[in-house]
């Protein structure tokens, strides 16, 4: 059920494309194709910056002073976990937590005066210049009330006020994907798409800005960096009835469906899910399913890269991981879970870098130019065998030519990029 041919991918990748144009152009589809209002930088950028990553597993705030030479400083972080009670109340809550963790971080680190801050908001949000932006709607389990339709810079410099933080100025706003495209072509030249791959899942590219045919506020350089939201693609995908029930239990039905299918959140439940429905047949331990599966959202991706990493011939690492768990398992359980595990997880690498191929091949159908991909997130980073997946699926798809594709980490790209938009933005 989980295995995707390669015509089917080929298919997936026409089918991309057409999606691209009509965000491109306005149409209703599946890819919002969200202008950033900022195109890669010189390398050149250089200056102090404040830079603040929300949205994500942890709140991260880094202070860098950027040394104009395509090297990255050293940088200055901390972090922070907003609850479940501040991600879901409402805008005040949320925001004023996040003034006040500024406010230590500066008071701790003894940064006083003025100080220039990037935002990267890693959710899908509309802006019309580089220092301000909508949100369009909350995904990943957010939902705190009043921020949906509002410029967050604005809610962020209100709660920033309310809590007396002074001297922060916020220059830009950006997404964590286009944060880590930033920060990815600031190291090196070649980038121009940058890709997440944790909780989430998005790309951005580099485009035209003579190809986006709907309105676009002012900006007057020749390219433009685009935020696809490839999460929400949905079109052509290899669904299964797991897919189906996944996203029938999630808090956005109808949504994220490439997402669903690829990232960090969704692909422990979809093991789960597949293991619940062979367990109830009555062919997997015994009939009675252990309470490692017996709860939604239980079964986290973390454990599925232990299993992936158990490569014995006969499970016994996946044993003695069910076994501690206190399940009764057999060896044929263990090794019918791992290998729904391969399953689900080598579909999300092929489907992960289908879409990425079909983002490059879009303006470089013929692969001509070297394409550096920066990529940020704990599933590419820590997942034993995703990166290697996601390459040998270039391969089939391009041969040879795959070679132009290049997969490159930036780890902590969504906190720096934003730095680098600051500065980018700030010098003109
Ligand atoms: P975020 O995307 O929230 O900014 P990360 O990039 O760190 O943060 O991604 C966190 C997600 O990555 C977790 O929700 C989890 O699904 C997944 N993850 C974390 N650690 C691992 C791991 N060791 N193996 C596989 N997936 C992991
Ligand atoms: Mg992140």
């Amino acid at each position: 059920m989980f295995a995707v041919s390669p015509e089917r991918l080929r298919a997936l990748i026409t089918a991309f494309h057409e999606e691209m144009r009509r965000g491109l152009a306005g149409e209703p589809g599946s890819l919002k194709m969200l202008p950033a209002y900022v195109d890669i930088p010189t390398g050149k950028e250089r200056g102090p910056f404040l830079a603040l990553d929300m949205g994500g597993t942890n709140v991260r705030i880094l202070w860098a002073d950027l040394p104009g030479n395509r090297s990255v400083p050293v940088l200055v972080g901390d972090l922070f976990q907003l609850s479940r009670d501040q991600i879901s109340a409402d805008a005040g809550v949320l925001f004023g937590a996040i003034a006040r963790f500024i406010g230590r971080f500066l008071r701790t680190r003894g940064l006083t005066g003025p100080q220039r801050m990037g935002f990267t908001f890693s959710f899908a949000i509309r802006q019309r210049s580089i220092a301000r932006g909508e949100l369009i709607g909350w995904t990943k389990g957010w939902t705190a009330q009043g921020v949906v339709g509002r410029d967050v810079v604005e809610l962020l410099n209100r709660a920033l006020a309310e809590e007396g933080v002074a001297g922060v100025r916020v220059v830009s706003l950006n997404n964590d994907t286009t944060g880590t495209l930033m920060a990815g072509a600031y190291l090196d030249p070649d980038c121009d798409v940058g890709c997440i791959l944790g909780t989430g899942t998005n790309i951005c590219y580099r485009e035209r800005t003579a190809a986006i045919r709907k309105p676009v506020g002012p900006y007057d350089k020749e390219f433009m960096i685009i935020n696809t939201e490839s999460g929400n693609f949905n079109a052509a995908l290899p669904r299964t009835r797991f897919d189906a029930l996944l996203d029938a239990g999630s808090e956005n039905p109808g949504l994220q469906a490439e997402e669903k299918m690829v990232s960090g959140k969704y692909l422990g439940e979809l093991v789960r899910l597949v293991v619940a429905d062979v367990c109830t047949e009555g062919f997997l331990f015994g009939g009675r399913l252990p309470a490692l599966f017996a709860v939604p959202g239980g079964f986290g991706t973390e454990r599925l890269s232990e299993i992936e990493a158990d490569v014995s011939p006969n499970a016994d690492g996946t044993l003695a991981l069910l076994g501690e768990a206190g399940g009764g398992a057999a060896p044929g359980d263990a090794r019918f879970l791992r290998e729904v595990v391969r399953s689900v997880s080598g579909r999300a690498a092929r489907l992960a870098a289908a879409v990425l191929a079909a983002i490059v091949s879009k303006n470089d159908p013929g692969l001509d130019a070297t394409h550096v991909i920066a990529v940020d997130g704990s599933l590419f980073e820590k997942y034993p065998g995703f990166r290697a997946r996601m390459e040998e699926t270039f391969r089939e798809l391009y041969g040879e030519r795959a070679g132009c594709l290049r997969l490159a980490p930036v780890s902590d790209g969504s906190g720096f990029g934003a730095a680098v938009i600051a500065a980018a933005s700030s010098s003109g």
